[in-house]
């Protein structure tokens, strides 16, 4: 099926072709057609399936007819970051319609904002909050919008936007066509997706599995003790390129970036407290290879599109394995390779397990060679137990849902080249079984350089 089958205007299919599409994808090919009839539909897709565009193209190819001037269509989106990425796709596709968007945020001014919604925005893409500022004040009407789109309504449901999502669709009129698009489809999302879709086309797009190119390893080791390993295994391996590390909590990120910086690594943290410009700032440095180690949360890290991650490393496991998949997808895109390395306490067992069944496979457990599993906890630690702090109570920033990449997925080509600290000159370590915790290697791999690290004497987590 090509785009020329759905009878777009020349003005969309002159964006289409500006983008660099030329077959649509699956989620495209099937829910064009009844996007562009005015139909409600019900996506189940991830970010990286072409979800965007498929809202996008019925949007644009509707506004180009009809009146100019004021808000037709609302797209909703949990992040700035994605709300961003959807402005900068509808800028692009929609060049030669001259339709007018903005994009609405918190943690900006919003004078900007305004004034474009002011000068006509036709388009307007919203994160909930702001746009109910905007509501409430009576800044911006939408009471005339034709076209409303929800995107990624579970990771808005699980920011906690629902009863904000409930309040605007006050706002908006009932004659309306509504796209609603989630990755996941738990309980209160089918609620909220039955009140607000009229006998919507319902498309589910599959998960995606991760690319060939990419390394996976499992590093079982006491929670105490993470600080640590990560510290030693950035010594010993060369981490080359642009290095990602994931943890659970914003607080956590912070923390990490700090003992990393310490230890002389060009690293920053990403997480959600962080002023829109400072991100900007963090992002750039990144990109430009100023910050060689990024640390982030899932929240924070949507929406980085940054080539040339050479390693992912799960410092904590994520909430579900969808958002594994998507996270290692990070690397090991374009067909390059890369590597993911997964620290795993005896309190993550249970995530290692799911993700294993959804990826289809073990993850190859190893060891650090030279690194001392045995270090006891510090006293008052009560490792594996989930613990309390203060600020969000230690709180996951959000749970987050997978969003594999297509192109990442879909560029399972070549195995990765070389297998990541095969075993070489290293010696082999006996497992302790201290710090399996069941999940026993498979292949112990030590590492050809081996620096032997200095003993440790106490955990890192200070
Ligand atoms: P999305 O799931 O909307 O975030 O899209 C993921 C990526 O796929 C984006 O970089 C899009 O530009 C790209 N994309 C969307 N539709 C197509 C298409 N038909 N052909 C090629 N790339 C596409």
């Amino acid at each position: 099926m090509q785009f020329d089958s759905f009878d777009l205007k020349p003005e969309i299919m002159s964006g289409i072709t500006a983008c660099g599409y030329t077959t649509p994808t699956p989620i495209q090919e099937q829910t064009l057609a009844a996007g562009l009839a005015g139909r409600d539909i019900l996506g189940l897709a991830q970010t990286g399936t072409g979800k965007t565009a498929a809202f996008l193209i019925p949007i644009l190819q509707r506004l180009q007819d009809g009146p100019r001037g004021h808000v037709r269509a609302l797209i909703v989106a949990p992040t700035r970051e994605l709300a961003e990425q959807i402005n900068e796709a509808a800028l692009e596709l929609g060049r030669a319609t001259k339709l007018r968007t903005v994009s609405i945020y918190g943690g900006v001014g919003k004078g900007g904002q305004l004034q474009k919604v002011r000068r006509g925005a036709e388009i307007v893409i919203a994160c909930p909050g702001r746009l109910l500022d905007y509501l409430d004040s009576k800044d911006m009407q939408i009471n005339k919008v034709e076209m409303l789109v929800l995107d990624e309504a579970d990771q808005m449901f699980d920011m906690g936007f629902l009863p904000a999502i409930r309040r605007i669709m006050k706002y908006l009129p009932s004659q309306r066509q509504t796209m609603f698009f989630s990755a996941t489809m738990p309980q209160d999302i089918r609620v909220l997706a039955n009140n607000i879709l009229i006998d919507p086309v319902t498309v589910q797009i599959a998960h995606q599995k991760p690319a060939e190119t990419i390394s996976q390893a499992l590093y079982p080791v006491a929670k105490h003790l993470k600080p640590s390993l990560l510290m030693e295994l950035m010594q010993k391996h060369d981490t080359g390129g642009r290095t990602l590390i994931f943890t659970r909590t914003k607080h956590g990120a912070k923390g990490l970036a700090q003992k990393l910086e310490k230890a002389g690594h060009d690293a920053a943290a990403l997480q959600g407290n962080l002023s829109q410009n400072r991100r900007r700032e963090v992002m750039e440095n990144f990109r430009s290879g100023k910050v060689r180690v990024l640390v982030a949360t899932d929240i924070a890290a949507r929406g980085i599109d940054v080539a040339d991650i050479s390693h992912v490393i799960n410092f904590d496991m994520p909430e579900t394995p969808e958002a594994y998949v998507h996270r290692i997808g990070r690397t090991g895109r374009a067909e390059k390779s890369g590597q993911a390395f997964s620290f795993a306490s005896r309190d993550e067992q249970s995530q290692v397990r799911a993700i294993e069944r959804l990826i289809g496979k073990e993850i190859e457990k190893r060891e650090l060679e030279g690194f001392d599993y045995a270090v006891p906890a510090p006293k008052g630690n009560n490792n594996g137990r989930p613990q309390r702090r203060s600020g969000n109570g230690g709180r996951p920033e959000a749970r987050s849902q997978g969003r594999p990449s297509t192109r990442s997925a879909s560029s399972a080509g070549r195995p990765a080249a070389k297998g990541g600290g095969r075993p070489g000159g290293g010696r082999k370590r006996a497992a302790t079984g201290a710090n399996t915790f069941g999940l026993s290697p498979q292949r112990k791999t030590g590492n050809t350089n081996v620096n032997r690290a200095p003993r440790r004497t106490s955990s890192g987590n200070r």
